[in-house]
Formats: structure tokens, sequence, C-alpha cells
């Protein structure tokens, strides 16, 4: 691939005045690095791009394409011509579609995400194409929904806002608990477990428990030596590791048993991790005080597209019985993936993109390169 020189385009964007000014800063950022680095010949299209998104990647990839189509095995000839695709946690990058991108010149993956377990990357190798991902965006921004998902369903905001639009004040059935003194444990103590700790102790006064299979760094609260111990010990549980064959289903209806009763678990880290219909069961029965959820195990079936307008019987067609009951539950918070969304770590995911675009492209040695695809932990 040859280097060319590549102008970037601006356009406005956002609605209000401080979002318009984070993305006018953010943009200049991005703008500045497709400028400074992108400067290549690599044909470029962008899978699952979304509006919220767009104006960010065009202006960190220039002159590439840009679909809102997910990328599947029916949408791979989408990419003939091009030497790379970049997609997001909800594309299918298996083992068949990996083969098709190759048969189809792909050379290059580029992840918009710091997780990969949607990717086959061993077949991948295997086929000659390189795998880079975003290893970090901003954990701070997780890190904060996370907490924030904690405070509102702690404190019963959403009951509490449908109360009101129907005209009821009154208070029976939000009460809620104070913080300070009460215990959270995370498990994954990486980036943004150690910021969801330092929040909850500097911020609120909690007492903190970590478990990590293996980082065994300092942190800021008590390191456990098992899981149990902190499912045992914790009155807010939330999760952060990355989802491998090994955390798969990591909270079933097993563990679920083994928290304290009535204890909250938030999951902003990947749907499958956690057994959703182990969580109803333990909701019912009150073992499960609350639960936050950012991510769903069959979210690549629902999440980021809109089926409000169809009619029922396509809408049956797609029904998923286990969300509908858990967004149903008012001691239940669902958000759609959305714990990454911010402009902040919109512009570092581009910005890290376009970076990794351009150091293949100058055959440079690949920082963010993904080498296999996560072993069993
Ligand atoms: P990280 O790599 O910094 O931390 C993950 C930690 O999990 C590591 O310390 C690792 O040692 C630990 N770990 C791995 N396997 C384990 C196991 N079996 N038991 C206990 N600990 C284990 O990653 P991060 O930046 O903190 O991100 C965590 C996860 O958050 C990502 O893998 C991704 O799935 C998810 N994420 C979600 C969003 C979102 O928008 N909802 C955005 C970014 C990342």
């Amino acid at each position: 691939m040859s280097a060319v020189a590549r102008t970037t385009s601006s356009r406005a964007a956002s609605t209000a005045p401080r979002a318009r000014a984070i993305a006018r800063s953010t943009r200049c950022v991005v703008a500045r690095a497709a400028t400074e680095l992108c400067h290549v010949d690599a044909r470029v299209i962008v899978f699952s791009c979304h509006s919220y998104e767009k104006t960010t990647l065009e202006a960190a990839l220039p002159d590439s394409t840009f679909i809102s189509a997910r990328l599947q095995l029916d949408t791979v000839p989408l990419a003939r011509d091009h030497d790379a695709v970049c997609v997001f946690v909800d594309d299918d990058v298996g083992t068949d579609v990996v083969d098709a991108l190759a048969d189809a010149g792909v050379k290059l993956i580029l992840l918009r995400c710091a997780g990969f377990d949607n990717v086959d990357v061993d077949r991948a190798n295997a086929r000659g194409v390189t795998v880079c991902r975003v290893p970090a965006y901003d954990p701070l921004s997780i890190a904060e929904h996370a907490v924030g998902m904690m405070l509102s369903l702690n404190r019963r905001l959403g009951p509490s806002r449908d109360r009101l639009r129907v005209g009821n004040y009154t208070l029976d059935g939000l009460v809620g608990q104070s913080l300070k003194g009460k215990t959270i444990g995370i498990v994954g103590t990486g980036k943004i477990g150690r910021a969801v700790a330092k929040i909850c102790k500097n911020g609120f006064q909690m007492e903190v428990l970590g478990y990590d299979l293996f980082d065994k760094e300092a942190f800021c609260g008590e390191f456990c030596s098992s899981i149990e111990d902190v499912l045992a010990r914790s009155d807010f549980v939330s999760v952060h590791v990355p989802l491998t064959d090994g955390t798969r289903g990591m909270f079933n209806a097993e563990s679920l048993a083994k928290m304290k009763t009535g204890a909250m678990l938030i999951n902003t880290s990947r749907g499958a991790l956690v057994d959703a219909r182990a969580c109803i069961d333990a909701l019912y029965s009150g073992q499960l005080g609350a639960l936050a959820m950012d991510v769903y195990e069959k979210e690549k079936e629902l999440f980021f597209r809109d089926f409000s307008a169809l009619d029922i019987r396509s809408r049956m067609l797609v029904w998923d019985e286990n969300i509908a009951i858990l967004s149903n539950l008012p001691q239940v918070l669902i958000t759609p993936h959305s714990a990454f969304l911010t402009h902040e770590a919109l512009a570092e995911i581009a910005s890290t993109t376009a970076e990794n675009l351009r150091a293949y492209c100058a055959a440079e040695p690949l920082a963010n390169r993904v080498s296999s695809t996560p072993p069993r932990r």
C-alpha cells in the first residue's frame, strides 16, 4: 500500500451547545491525527457504522466506505475491493467470515473495540489477515456508566420517573440505601475495574474488594484470593473480566447463589458472562436484589437496532423472552451497550484505529495487534 496524502473533512454534529463544543474539540484531535498519521492508500470499509460515530470516523479514516450493515457471512461481498474491514463488538468475524474475507482479498481487520471475543484470531493469522484492536478507550467512561447504573438502581430513579410521568408523587417502595460503608466487589481488576473501585472508595467511602485471576498488582481495596469470598461479602458486584471460554457463564445459578442475599449485580463487560435466565430466577426469589446490565448474551440479534415500528408478526420473529422479562422488572436496569458512549471514548477509538491502520501500512511493529484467540482461562 503506497503512501498518498489525504485531507480530512469535518461536519457539524450533535445537539446541545456543550455536546457541540466537545464534539468540535474531539473532532479536531481526530482530524489532526488523521492528517498527520493516516496518509495511507488502504481501502477501508467500515461496517456497523452508526450516526453517533460517523463524523468522528470519517475524519479519522478519510475516503473509507461507511455502511450501517453488520459484518456477517452474507455481507462479506461488500468488502470486496477493500484491503481492510473496520468492525465493532457485534460484528461476526468468526471462522467462516474470516475465510470469506481472506478469499475476498482483505488483509486487515480493524476492531473499534477492546474485546475480540467475536473474532477467530487464530484463523485470521492462519489466513494471513492481521487483527488490530483498540485496547483502551477512556476506561473512566465505562466505569462512570457502571457506577451510574448502580446509583440509579439503588435509589430507584427509573421507577421514580415512571411514577412522576403519571402523576404519582408517593414514596412507598422507593427506599434505597446509603453507600457509605457498603461493600462493592470488583471482579476483574483491570483498567475499568480499578476505575470503578477508585470512584466507589474515594467518592462514596465504600469498602472495596477485588478479585482477578492474573492481575495481582496494588489495588485501592482488599484483594481476595477467591471469587467466592468476593461474592459472599459484597453488597454490589461489578463485573469487568473479558469474555473467554473460561469466563463464559461465570455468573450462573451456582455463583448467584453464593452472592449475599439481595445484593446487586452490575455487568458492563460482556453479556455472555452472565446467564440471563439464572438471573431472572434469582431476581424472582430475591436472592439477587437488583441487576444492571449494559450488555446481554443475545445482544447481537437486538442491540443497535430499532424494532419498534415492526408489525406484530415480524416483531414476534425477533422477540427475546428473557430481555422482555428483564426489561419489565422494576429492579432491573438495561442499557444497550452504551457504557463507552462518550465523545472522549469515540475520539480515542477513532484515533487509535487510524494509528493502527497507519502503522500497518507503514509496516511498523503493531502495538495493538491481537495475536491469538483468547485462551481458555
Ligand atoms: P483489562 O484487560 O484492563 O482488565 C480485565 C481484567 O480481567 C484483567 O486484569 C484480567 O487479568 C482479568 N481477568 C481475565 N480473566 C479473568 C478470570 N477468569 N477471572 C478473573 N479475572 C480475570 O480490560 P478492561 O479495559 O478493564 O475491560 C474489561 C472488559 O470490559 C473488556 O474485556 C470488555 O469486554 C468490556 N468493555 C465493555 C465496554 C462497554 O461499552 N460496555 C467498553 C469497553 C470494554
